[in-house]
């Protein structure tokens, strides 16, 4: 089965410029070397702390950034190969969704113009028959009839994510990314949009790839979770296994700091000292050997490289202490 979206080997490095000349003297790391695939209909997330690269794949998924290397492929076709105005039309089928979507709402618009102006751009439409699809769509995500000819700041912050996604939705998209769409808004409210994220994704089979920092936000609505470091993924599994048995040492701080209720799930906190190291000059071996708590020798020498675990479900670890656990 082929997978909606294959991201493979891509790489994102952001030139530095320096000396009298301008030249580019070094690179800023940001994504080094990630492939991984979304399934159709598939929740996949992507977790880590900011300056993970994170949000730099999902832009350069969307090509809102041109990837330095690497291949994107969506439904067999590889973006990065598409030219600007190919792209543009691409994105009727991948929309994204910010955390602030106060920003990306043109503030002199009403709720129904700045649909309009999306289904506009990607004519999906007949225009006779916008302004009944966009009540409709604003009824989708809560955001009632007689609400449609307001502005944005009219609306509460909840809201708005509302009007955004409403917004991604007008062009019928296959894929949304979320970029810690849900990470500006109070808890209560956040529950509530993921909610209607799951529902949306049932009624109109969408696939998401979602971004967060947050792993107690993404464990709702994942199936699968890919867990990023300083650019690299450093583990991937489906939900069950990575909350069960998470087996990267990084896995496990992020897990740790988790408040839980439940008892048996309950760790023992894992304090990451230190920061985590520049993206232009990464740690070599493993990234996370400056701060992992279980480092050892061959750490800092070689680069552990994603491979699969045996367990009950889907688990790929990139560390050398499972690796030699196995052998
Ligand atoms: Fe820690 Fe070494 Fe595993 Fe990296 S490879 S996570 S430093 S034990
Ligand atoms: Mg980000």
């Amino acid at each position: 089965d082929q997978a909606l979206l294959e991201v493979k080997e891509l790489k994102q490095y952001f030139p530095i410029k320096g000396g009298v000349f301008g030249r580019t003297v070094n690179h800023v790391k940001a994504v080094d070397d990630v492939s991984f695939t979304v399934n159709e209909g598939e929740t996949v997330s992507i977790v880590g702390e900011s300056g993970c690269g994170k949000s730099t794949t999902g832009r350069a998924i969307l090509r809102l950034d041109n990837p330095y290397s690497g291949n994107i492929y969506f439904q067999g076709e590889d973006l990065v190969s598409l030219s600007k105005s190919q792209m543009r039309k691409k994105r009727k089928d991948l929309q994204i969704i910010f955390q602030d979507p106060y920003a990306s709402l043109n503030p002199r618009q009403t709720v129904s113009q700045i649909l309009e102006e999306a289904m506009e751009i990607q004519k999906v439409i007949p225009k006779k028959d916008r302004r009944k699809k966009i009540t409709e769509l604003l009824e989708t995500v809560g955001i009632g009839a007689h609400q449609i000819d307001r502005y944005p700041h009219e609306f509460s912050g909840g809201q708005r994510q509302r009007i955004g996604i409403a917004r991604a939705l007008s062009v019928d998209p296959k894929l949304i990314v979320c970029d810690e769409a849900v990470s500006a808004l109070d808890v209560s409210i956040q529950a509530q949009v993921l909610n209607l994220l799951k529902d949306l994704q049932r009624k109109f089979k969408l696939t998401y790839l979602f971004i967060s920092h947050d792993l107690g936000v993404v464990r709702h609505i994942s199936d699968r979770i890919i867990v990023m470091y300083l650019g690299k993924i450093v583990e991937v599994a489906d939900k069950k296994s990575l909350f069960n048995q998470p087996r990267h040492p990084y896995t496990q701080a992020l897990l740790s700091a988790i408040p839980s209720t439940n008892i048996t799930e309950r760790r023992e906190r894992i304090i990451l000292t230190g920061d985590v190291p520049s993206p232009i000059d990464p740690p070599a071996g493993c990234r996370f050997h400056t701060r992992c708590p279980l480092a050892f020798d061959r750490c800092a020498k070689e680069e552990p490289k994603l491979m699969s675990v045996s367990g009950s479900g889907y688990q790929q670890v990139a560390c050398h202490l499972t690796e030699e656990s196995k052998a």
